[in-house]
């Protein structure tokens, strides 16, 4: 190579917890000397993300989604846009069909990409990387100790044949960790949408990637780390946690989507708040929890007499949610201490701000992560995929959050189905759990600060993070000139 540009061509998973992760690598991976970056998504996604920004360090290379040839509705371009889930089968034909778009555009990419960067679910990238023989790194958005835990639930399948409720523990990891068939992600808990031979193919292009990139740092998970990398011979390298390379508040309150709440105003309502008084709800992209269950998660807030911030996404349940809210009295009630976003919150923006006190989270892992950043304890309300692993991370391994009590997942879209899985009793205790300040509650909180700043510093000059970003180019480097 002449220059000894390092062209990486980034091409995210089109959900908004895959992608918002991968926009944050992008930038990150810009910043580094004599490397760029062009990002292959779809046109709405594009705009989501920033196409329309004169300042952004990377380029975008529009994919246009094959909407209508699948039978989707129009704009039906991310996973938080699909109406109804009987639509999944036509976005996952969709995202398929994404290959050829790339193959007929692919001309256009100047220079040629020395590496390919792409989520788990985006498997065509493995077809893609080996015709045009560049290496195909893996990102699939999780921790070191998710991967292990998948890999060894693949290759054991040890809960085959057991009751759903009976606890099994997972083989091979560092900590005795117990789950149920019920508590496991779709691969190997089914919903009745069927969508084994998409995951099959991810999991087919995972094995012979080149590489996996981890939104994670080493000292979170180090034995995980070292037992993932000597399954991965060595090409496993931890950079996160990306949300850290946000520079400013305006950048945190605009990632992922518009905001539905004005910055300075959430700000000044937050600045109203004693430190870490505040407990913060918000289940992430993609959960929609029935009325039953979110009256039940409201009035937890209520009872435990803690402000708090709710984000509520309620879509096609709006109108009866609504009512609730102000038929109940439930918003008259708490004005005063309860602040309510509805639809996008600037959630990297209040976490970092100093009145949190407790995090109510879904476990997705990039909220997790986003937690454990600004060091803030967690209450762990798992729905589905992986969250219920995560969990067991931040409760058992780590120490720092308190579960509500949850036993088993609730498949996307078939919320009404499960009816309430916990009662208010069981919320509001695990708040107070995690918001009380006795000797539990202190060297938990203490813990989350403890592990927020090793966070911080893994991104430094010198830190883990840091280190493995620069030998992750070194790596690529030394391969494109081995191609040369
Ligand atoms: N997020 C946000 N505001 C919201 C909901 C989500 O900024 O109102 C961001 C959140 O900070 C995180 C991502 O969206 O970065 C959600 O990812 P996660 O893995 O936590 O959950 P998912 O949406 O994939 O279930």
């Amino acid at each position: 190579m002449a220059t000894e540009t390092l062209h990486f061509l980034l091409v995210p998973h089109i959900g908004p917890g895959h992608t918002i992760p991968m926009i944050d690598m992008a930038k990150l991976l810009a910043k580094q000397p004599n490397v760029m970056v062009t990002i292959a998504t779809t046109p709405l996604n594009a705009v989501r993300y920033g196409v329309t920004k004169a300042e952004l360090p990377f380029r975008f290379l529009e994919l246009p989604f094959p909407t209508a040839e699948a039978g989707l509705p129009e704009g039906c371009e991310m996973t938080d846009k699909i109406p109804s889930v009987d639509l999944v089968p036509n976005f996952l034909a969709a995202i398929d069909m994404l290959q050829q778009k790339l193959e007929e555009r692919f001309g256009m990419l100047k220079p040629r990409p020395n590496c390919i960067i792409s989520d788990k679910y985006m498997s065509w990238t493995g077809d893609f990387a080996d015709k045009h023989q560049i290496p195909r790194i893996m990102f699939d958005g999780m921790s070191c100790f998710n991967e292990l835990c998948y890999n060894n639930l693949y290759v054991t399948k040890v809960f085959d044949g057991l009751p759903e409720s009976q606890p099994f523990v997972v083989p091979g990891l560092p900590d005795k960790i117990e789950l149920t068939r019920n508590q496991l992600p779709p691969e190997f808990n089914p919903s009745s949408i069927d969508t084994s031979a998409f995951r099959q193919r991810a999991r087919d292009a995972e094995v012979k990637a080149y590489g996996v990139v981890i939104n994670s740092f080493e000292e979170l998970e180090q034995e995980y780390v070292h037992e993932y990398k000597k399954l991965r011979k060595g090409k496993v390298w931890c950079i996160g946690p990306l949300s850290l390379s946000l520079n400013n508040d305006s950048e945190k309150s605009q990632r992922g989507n518009v905001s539905s709440i004005n910055e300075d105003q959430c700000l000044k309502w937050l600045d109203s708040k004693k430190p870490e008084s505040v407990v913060y709800s918000c289940f992430g992209s993609l959960v929609r929890v029935n009325t039953p269950q979110l009256i039940e998660l409201g009035l937890a807030l209520e009872a435990s007499n803690h402000p708090f911030i709710w984000v509520i996404r309620s879509d096609t349940r709006e109108k009866e949610v609504e009512e609730w809210l102000s038929e109940s009295g439930f918003e008259e009630r708490v004005k005063d201490r309860g602040l309510i976003i509805r639809g996008w919150a600037p959630q990297v923006l209040i976490l970092s701000h100093p009145s949190i006190g407790g995090f109510l989270t879904h476990c997705g892992w990039n909220s997790t992560l986003e937690s454990v950043c600004a060091g803030i304890p967690m209450i762990t309300w798992p729905q589905f995929a992986e969250q219920f692993i995560n969990e067991k991370l931040v409760v058992q391994v780590l120490g720092i959050g308190v579960s509500v009590g949850v036993d088993s997942v609730v498949h996307v879209g078939e919320e009404e189905r499960f009816g309430v899985k916990v009662k208010r009793e069981g919320v509001q205790k695990a708040i107070e759990k995690v918001m009380e300040c006795g000797i539990e509650g202190i060297e938990r909180r203490n813990k989350a600060k403890e592990i927020g700043k090793m966070a911080n510093d893994a991104i430094k000059e010198g830190g883990s993070s840091s280190l493995n970003l620069r030998l992750l180019i070194q790596d690529i480097l030394h391969y494109a000139k081995l191609q040369m």
